[in-house]
């Protein structure tokens, strides 16, 4: 039995595999192969995106140079051509200031000279400084040498300084008179009169501050620079740094025309005082010290800018190699490596006799135009970024990197640094790309085929199950009915045929016969009665007539006849009555049935117990039915299963007790036509209760 329902089954499985699943799974794959499609061209789409938003973020940057290039080239019009090649220009250097990505300015003559502009450059080349070194110092130089004489070979001090004090009144001009007034503190400072040196310098620093003496040094810086080491002899550290403070504020800025020797010298002996002071640890030299430091760090960063735009003025030869015509070059802008530095610059169109030009700053195109015009883009385009070098060197990136992503490389036209910037897609798996509006709709077929082939599984597996089930429930339940049928018309007929044939001599022993007759007829009635009104109220039809009456008779009644028909195997039941009852809505012969149904359970399924009790009451608007046994019991699992047709609960026991698995199904039914309700309380080998709830006024 149990291989052809699991034959059945696995037949009705394979028909739904070949009619749903087969179709739906090629279905499937076909819908999957499309979304990979799909996905392939939003890759295909997004690696577009990204060569655009790449090219996009050049012509940003090559628009924001030309226009500074274009604003550059109104106010060179009306500059004059320079004629020194470290040259000053107002002008040019409101125009530097403001736009902080020229790094320079510079002109080239129509000969390939370069000139450059004077913009905050902390020294120039030694040089340079010759020039102006002749003329100045031959002067005084015969009237010093006597002094000189004195001080280096006598050693004489007071006499040299006697000497430097006599010739101060009598020179004329700035120049001589710095350079005396230096000598004087000198000497003072080596016959030890540290107080009256300061005062020298300060003097000094204070009228000749610019002056520049002994081969180009300027004179203010000397004096701050000596005045300082003298504070330090007299071991007083804080006006020695705020000295070397001072110092430093002027080289910074640039006030000393100073040459580059000169420049690394002071830069050193700064930083020797420094150093010597470094570990003072008194509050005030504690904060001066750190103010200093950042002080020195920004001087060595203009020192560094100062050598990078000299260095390009230096190596000026390979200008004009670069300005020949390129057709990809049509805006006059070029690259060029000087000393392992790379120069972007640009080229104005000029007459005859030069050109001006802008050297740009890359460091400060890239931290600004390019991360602006790629943080611009990549809001409107999504994707994370990286800008390398042309040695593959990382110079700026996104905060995020995907790994597995391929980027797309644009590089920067020969125009612009000779970087490369790499766009990464932002992350789009299979299904995130595909999600997008108007990209779904294979994914929606797959999906949808998925869901469909789900539920068709599960609703095709219930129903099947359902079926075999009910199939498996209505061959017991024919089973079990014609067994039901087959032993009381066998001993009916068998009794029948005694009394016909007069084989039952004794009056007692026939009464007891026919007794016995009527009782298995009526036991068959009643299990036709069961069978008729099961299937009538399983196609809807069964009929019901309340009436509104005592429903104390009807129970008493049944409960009766039960006790009588029970007698002789013992059986006790008990009806309790507390009080009288009020009158309900109820069908008679449904009741009736309720109750033939719940005592024939509690009697069949009684076990060694005899003692049934049968409460009725009623409770709020309720008439309360209830029927208590001390018998078998059943299982907590199977409390609501037995409501269910055909359901019999315990295999063992339903292969010693007659039934058909219809009888509490019959009267729940019944139960619930009057709006009442069945419920059971049972535990195994102690009995059970079924306790019916009817309301008063029905339905
Ligand atoms: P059956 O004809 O099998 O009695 P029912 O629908 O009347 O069919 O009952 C369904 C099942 O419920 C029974 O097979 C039995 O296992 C269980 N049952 C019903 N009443 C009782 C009871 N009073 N005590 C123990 N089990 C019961």
């Amino acid at each position: 039995m149990k291989k052809k329902e699991e034959v059945k089954r696995q037949r009705i499985i394979i028909y739904y595999a070949l009619a749903i699943v087969l179709p739906c799974l090629i279905l499937g794959v076909l819908a999957l192969r499309g979304i990979k499609n799909d996905q392939a061209l939003v890759e295909r789409e997004q690696r577009r995106n990204l060569l655009e938003a790449g090219q996009q973020i050049i012509r940003e940057t090559d628009a924001y140079l030309i226009s500074i290039e274009n604003s550059f080239s109104e106010i060179t019009d009306s500059t004059a051509i320079p004629c020194i090649t470290i040259f000053n220009d107002s002008l040019l250097n409101h125009f530097n200031a403001q736009h902080q990505v020229v790094a320079g300015i510079f002109f080239l003559s129509g000969s390939g000279v370069p000139f450059l502009l004077n913009n905050g450059l902390l020294y120039v080349p030694d040089d340079f400084m010759a020039v102006a070194d002749i003329e100045g110092s031959s002067a005084i130089q015969s009237v010093m040498e006597k002094g000189w004489q004195t001080e280096f070979r006598e050693n004489n001090y007071p006499k040299a300084l006697k000497y430097y004090e006599h010739i101060l009144p009598n020179v004329m001009g700035e120049q001589s008179e710095a350079e005396i007034l230096n000598a004087i503190a000198r000497v003072l400072k080596k016959m030890k009169q540290d107080d009256k040196a300061i005062e020298t310098y300060d003097l000094i620093w204070n009228d000749y501050s610019q002056v520049l003496i002994q081969n180009n040094i300027p004179s203010g810086a000397v004096a701050l620079l000596e005045k300082s080491h003298l504070y330090l002899n007299k071991k007083d550290t804080i006006s020695a740094l705020k000295t070397v403070r001072l110092l430093m504020s002027q080289m910074q800025k640039p006030c000393w025309k100073m040459g580059y020797s000169y420049f690394a010298y002071f830069q050193s002996k700064t930083d020797e005082i420094i150093s010597r002071c470094d570990n003072s640890c008194n509050e005030e030299s504690g904060s001066l010290l750190e103010w200093i430091h950042s002080l020195k760090d920004s001087l060595s960063l203009s020192a560094k800018h100062t050598e990078y735009l000299l260095a390009f003025l230096g190596n000026s030869e390979i200008i004009p190699g670069n300005i020949k015509p390129d057709s990809e070059n049509n805006n006059h802008r070029f690259k060029t490596l000087i000393n392992g530095k790379s120069y972007l610059f640009s080229l104005l169109p000029g007459n005859d006799k030069g050109k001006w030009g802008l050297i740009m700053d890359p460091g400060y195109l890239l931290n600004n135009a390019i991360h602006r015009s790629i943080l611009k883009n990549a809001e409107e385009s999504n994707f994370y970024w990286e800008v390398a070098d042309a040695n593959g060197e990382l110079l700026l990136k996104s905060e995020y990197i995907p790994e597995d992503k391929p980027p797309v490389n644009t590089v920067f036209p020969s125009n612009l640094p000779p970087w490369s910037l790499i766009l990464y897609p932002e992350d789009s798996g299979l299904f995130v790309s595909l999600l997008r509006p108007g990209k779904s709709l294979f994914l929606y077929i797959f999906i949808g085929i998925v869901i469909i082939l789900a539920c068709g599984l599960f609703f095709t597996l219930q129903t099947v199950n359902n079926e075999l089930h009910l199939s498996k429930m209505k061959s017991y339940f024919i089973s079990t009915v014609s067994h039901e049928f087959k032993s009381p018309l066998t001993s009916i007929r068998q009794m029948a045929e005694m009394l016909v044939h007069g084989r039952v001599p004794s009056p007692e022993r026939q009464q007891k016969y026919y007794t016995s007759i009527l009782k298995q007829s009526e036991r068959l009635s009643h299990l036709i009665d069961n069978i008729l009104d099961f299937s009538k109220m399983e196609e809807g039809q069964k009929l019901f007539h309340f009436e509104k009456a005592d429903i104390t008779p009807v129970v008493s009644d049944i409960v009766e006849s039960f006790q009588q028909h029970t007698v002789d195997q013992g059986f006790h039941i008990n009806l309790v009555i507390p009080d009288p009852l009020p009158d309900v809505v109820f069908d008679r012969e449904a009741m009736e049935q309720v109750m033939h149904n719940l005592l024939d359970n509690a009697c069949k399924y009684s076990g060694d117990s005899r003692k049934i009790e049968v409460h009725l009451l009623s409770k709020g608007n309720k008439i309360i039915i209830s029927v208590r046994d001390n018998g078998v019991g059943i299982r907590k699992e199977d409390h609501d299963k037995i409501f269910s047709r055909f359901y019999r609960a315990g295999e063992e026991l339903t292969q010693t007790v007659k039934g058909s698995g219809i009888g509490l199904t019959i009267v729940k039914q019944i139960v619930e036509a009057h709006n009442g309700t069945i419920d059971v309380e049972s535990e195994v080998g102690k009995g059970s209760r079924f306790t019916v709830r009817i309301p008063l006024h029905g339905i």
